[in-house]
């Protein structure tokens, strides 16, 4: 992992939903933690759903929510919207520079702008002045929103493209590279014109490749923060991988300051698959239990999978701290696998074998795993909050339980088969 590259900071939100930082590290600021963004789906003028979305993907851990504003109704929405959530709300603007202008009047605390649709330096500065002036003069930040089909017209554009293209010759992707960062410079000349320094930039391909090199040469240009995505992932199967591979290569690299991971699907996948790759990064402390679980294989004799979505689903909503839960098929593996688990349970023959902390607790039947597993689960965070044990506080030495006494799995035509010649059944060999 590279050091986080230092940047500029700002900062949007307000007294009532809080305040969300992005970047930081330069003029005496220290670096916010990366933060999880998404976008709502529906309509923003369908004011119930729309506050019911932004509060579900608050709850989901969505640290900024977007939404589009792509008419008047919409940013006359945001007039009620906004008093009843709970997280800042940036206004996603194409084409009309007065959708802006409005959403700033309405509250919203940050903007998004796309330089290939709002191009009229007059009403750049008229939206620049507005976000001046907004919150009580507190003022609001903008983000500039690169897209791969973003176009800029400027009077030396030819000349600019020729010489980034030259240096960018031996990369396939030069061209383009060159025309996101021409259009950045054009564009924020006319921001630092204004005095106006409050910006975070996005840099949005579909294509992997070209997301990890344009947010990689934009970083060594410009001081601002970056807002990572990679835009038209995709369903979220295949849009995980796309996303995951170009995000996590960037902040592996120190590059990025917020994300918003894009699924053709529910929101909250965007928001919980975006925290999972930062606390799987370790550049974000984790909220709620972290779960490990087994592969599964031809040895299993409990239905793992369900076990493992069952056990997920309630530890998600049950559990506030971050628990290191292990769910292992048998103890082939399962002891190397789960150390360091403080709550794990090992599968046998339709039986599990449960310890907290190293310490064998109960051996229950298979129907009987999930709730004594999220029993023991709910005690041992009881016993954290009230300062009586610690997380990961004992690793787990665990002596693994007989497989075929206690976990009964089978295996005693192993031992049969094998009885007199001096064959013992050793752990971790599988
Ligand atoms: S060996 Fe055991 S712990 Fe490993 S995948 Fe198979 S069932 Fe799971």
């Amino acid at each position: 992992m590279q050091p986080r590259r230092p940047t500029r900071q700002v900062t949007l939100g307000d007294d009532r939903v809080g305040f969300v930082r992005i970047g930081g590290g330069l003029n005496g600021t220290t670096p916010a933690p990366i933060s999880v963004q998404t976008m709502t789906t529906g309509y923003t003028h369908g004011i119930d759903k729309c506050v019911a979305e932004i509060n579900r993907l608050t709850a989901a851990g969505a640290e900024v929510v977007r939404v589009a504003v792509p008419e008047r109704k919409d940013t006359e929405a945001l007039k009620e919207i906004i008093p009843q959530v709970r997280v800042p709300i940036v206004a996603d603007v194409h084409f009309h520079f007065k959708r802006a202008l409005e959403a700033v009047e309405a509250g919203v605390h940050k903007i998004r702008l796309n330089p290939g649709n709002i191009q009229d330096r007059d009403q750049v500065i008229e939206v620049i002045n507005a976000c001046k002036a907004a919150q009580g003069g507190r003022g609001i930040p903008i983000r500039i929103g690169v897209n791969e089909g973003s176009i800029i017209e400027r009077k030396d554009k030819q000349k600019r493209l020729k010489e980034l293209g030259a240096f960018f010759h031996d990369n396939k992707r030069g061209y383009l590279l060159a025309i996101m960062i021409t259009k950045l410079e054009e564009y924020l000349d006319i921001f630092y014109e204004q005095n106006f320094h409050d910006i975070v930039i996005s840099a949005k391909s579909m294509d992997v490749p070209t997301v990890v090199d344009a947010y990689t040469e934009i970083s060594k240009r410009f001081d601002h923060p970056l807002h990572l995505g990679v835009t038209h992932a995709g369903p979220k199967e295949t849009g995980c991988i796309r996303s995951v591979v170009a995000l996590g290569t960037l902040i592996a690299n120190g590059i990025g300051d917020t994300i918003r991971i894009s699924y053709a699907s529910d929101s909250k996948y965007e928001v919980e698959d975006g925290l999972e790759m930062l606390y799987s990064l370790g550049v974000r402390e984790r909220k709620g239990a972290e779960l490990i679980a087994c592969p599964t294989c031809g040895r299993i004799q409990v239905d793992l999978v369900s076990l493992v979505q069952d056990v997920r689903n309630k530890v998600s909503t049950q559990i506030q701290l971050p628990i290191k839960l292990a769910v292992m098929g048998c103890i082939v593996n399962g002891p190397g696998e789960a150390e360091g688990a403080d709550v794990a349970v090992f599968a046998g023959d339709r039986k599990g074998i449960i310890y907290v902390q190293g310490e064998k607790v109960a051996n229950v039947p298979e129907e009987e795993i999930l709730s004594r597993l999220l029993e023991e689960c709910l005690k041992f965070q009881d016993k954290v909050k009230r300062g009586e044990a610690k997380l990961g506080e004992k690793k787990v030495e665990i002596i693994p339980p007989d497989p075929i006494g206690e976990l009964g799995s089978g295996w005693e035509k192993a031992a049969h088969d094998h009885k007199g010649k001096g064959v013992s059944l050793t752990v971790g060999g599988a």
